[in-house]
């Protein structure tokens, strides 16, 4: 009969089950990591540290640094402070702003690499076509168009900000002149003197406006719906303040943890939107008072939702560059494209090059179809409803398989990389009690995830994400929020500080048909 890891089976005994498939085949290895991102890099940094060498990190394109790599557009910048988005365990003097512009962050994630040893453990090129779980041996099987890979442990690193979401309407294959999205912007596109459409006022919107406003002919902003804009306490940083860093021991932990801990009063507010509404909402409110004058155009830029809601967005250049004599605010979604321009509520209005501002598909992960576990079930099988996990990083019917940044991560508040550390050190908890227990494979418990779940989406009860009275791309297409993490980043740190084993189902020999 054959066995399954729900069963709960306990055989012998294996030693080091994630270390034994170590060189015993060509491309195969203890850990693989799909994407060599913020978190694929953090993950194979940690698992190095952890003497675990034998990890492949797969990378589909030919370069690493994930979102940092691709979000080249103009203005491409980060709202979280250098000291915050950035390893707890790799800090770095050199940042040049108090908020990391794309080209430095990319530099850091690529001198990380080389710094911790992980480079030659990428694989370029190397897009995962399928993940399929062998039941029988207890491995990953994973096909990469030309290559086949085996590892005991794969960990899907992602994230939610790899694949853009396009407008769905009519006429896109009509249009002749230059469509370009955000995330795939490319730098031989002169701008200098074009009619210019940006669709969009989400994060990544409100930077290339301001950017790209100066140099066009003109530029037109679509704007579905506005967004809330704060003011972004942004400065160089002085020679002397990196002579700080450089040379005063502690300092530059006592400001992360300062910035970091200090981010979580927004809890409480964001928690409240009645708070909202009384403090960070009246700050949006006066800047945009101060900086756009026009009554019509600060009533069309003036959001009807509490803040928080959607993404805050930090900028002091956003409203400036719509105040300009340059730039006309259409305060309708689009609805189709020509020939020769773009279409939004009945009116065409003629554009050369259409910059799509519109984000990405967060809550309908395009890898979800290609991984595959227990019983021939996808990851979008299992997440028909709505994406769900333990922990953000576990999901039942599929053994082995560690995601991270994974439903519920993501972070309205903070830094990312404070979630993507917390599930790093959890994965190695993982690992630590595969190795120590002769584990093969473990499971999360459904009942496990199920109640967890449950708790989680209890917390959103009366927060700004649930009654802020907006639609954001947080929620699905259901309205259910299977993005946000909803609370304090300490509760995420505590509960998975350690790899409780009892939430899993453990399998200490590989499973084989004819057992
Ligand atoms: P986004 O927040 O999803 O914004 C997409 C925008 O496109 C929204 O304003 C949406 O309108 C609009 N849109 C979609 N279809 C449209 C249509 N047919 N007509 C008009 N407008 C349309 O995407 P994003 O700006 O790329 O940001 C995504 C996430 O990336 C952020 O929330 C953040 O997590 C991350 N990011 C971070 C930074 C940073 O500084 N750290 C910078 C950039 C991005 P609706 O609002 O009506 O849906």
């Amino acid at each position: 009969m054959t066995a399954t890891v729900a069963d709960r089976t306990v055989g012998t005994v294996s030693p080091r089950p994630v270390d034994d498939l170590s060189g015993s085949g060509e491309h195969t290895h203890a850990v693989l990591i799909v994407g060599a991102g913020f978190s694929g890099i953090g993950m194979a940094i940690r698992l190095r540290q952890e003497g675990i060498h034998d990890a492949v990190v797969l990378e589909r394109a030919s370069t690493l640094g994930g979102t940092w790599r691709d979000n080249t557009y103009p203005g491409s910048a980060c709202d979280v402070m250098s000291l915050l988005y950035s390893f707890s365990f790799a800090p770095s003097t050199t940042w040049a702003h108090t908020f990391g512009k794309q080209p430095e962050i990319l530099a850091y994630l690529q001198e990380c690499s080389e710094r911790f040893g992980i480079s030659d453990q990428i694989r370029y090129n190397q897009e995962v076509v399928e993940a399929r779980w062998d039941e029988r041996e207890s491995v990953w099987t994973v096909h990469t168009g030309d290559t086949q890979y085996r590892a005991r442990v794969l960990v899907n690193a992602t994230g939610y900000l790899s694949d853009p979401s396009l407008p769905d309407v009519p006429g896109v294959a009509d249009f002749t002149g230059r469509i370009v999205h955000t995330s795939a912007w490319d730098a031989e596109i002169d701008l200098t003197g074009k009619r210019v459409a940006v669709v969009g006022t989400g994060a990544s919107a409100i930077q290339v406006v301001p950017a790209i406003q100066p140099q066009v002919e003109s530029l037109d902003l679509y704007q579905r719906t506005p967004a809330w804009v704060a003011p972004k306490p942004d400065k160089e940083i002085t020679d002397r303040e990196k002579w700080v860093r450089r040379n005063l021991p502690g300092y530059q932990r006592f400001r992360r943890n300062f910035n970091k801990y200090g981010r979580e009063v927004l809890i409480p507010m964001l928690s409240r939107p009645a708070v909202m509404e009384k403090t960070l909402q009246g700050q949006a409110l006066k800047m945009l008072g101060e900086q756009i004058e026009d009554p019509q155009l600060r009533e069309q830029l003036t959001p009807d939702y509490t803040v928080g809601c959607k993404r805050i967005l930090f900028s002091n250049a956003y409203y400036p560059a719509l105040a300009a004599s340059n730039t006309t605010l259409v305060p309708s979604a689009v609805t189709g494209f020509t020939e020769t321009g773009v279409v939004a509520d009945g009116v065409e209005r003629p554009a050369d090059v259409v910059v799509l501002a519109t984000g990405f598909q967060a809550t309908k992960r395009p890898v979800a179809d290609r991984i595959v576990g227990r019983d021939g079930q996808s990851l979008t099988d299992a997440w028909s409803q709505t994406m769900s996990a333990y922990l953000g990083t576990t999901v039942h019917g599929f053994p082995n398989l560690f995601l991270m940044l994974g439903p519920n991560t993501a972070l309205g508040h903070s830094s990312q990389t404070v979630m993507i550390e917390a599930q790093i050190e959890y994965v190695l908890g993982a690992l630590r009690t595969m190795q120590d227990r002769g584990v093969a494979a473990l499971e999360v418990r459904e009942e496990v995830q199920r109640s967890y779940v449950e708790w989680l989406q209890n917390r959103f009860e009366g927060t700004v994400w649930q009654s802020g009275g907006c639609t954001s791309w947080y929620q699905d297409s259901t309205g259910h929020n299977p993005s946000i993490w909803p609370t304090f980043t300490w509760t995420f740190r505590k509960q998975t500080r350690n790899f409780r084993a009892a939430d899993y189902a453990l399998v200490t020999t590989p499973v084989r048909a004819s057992a």
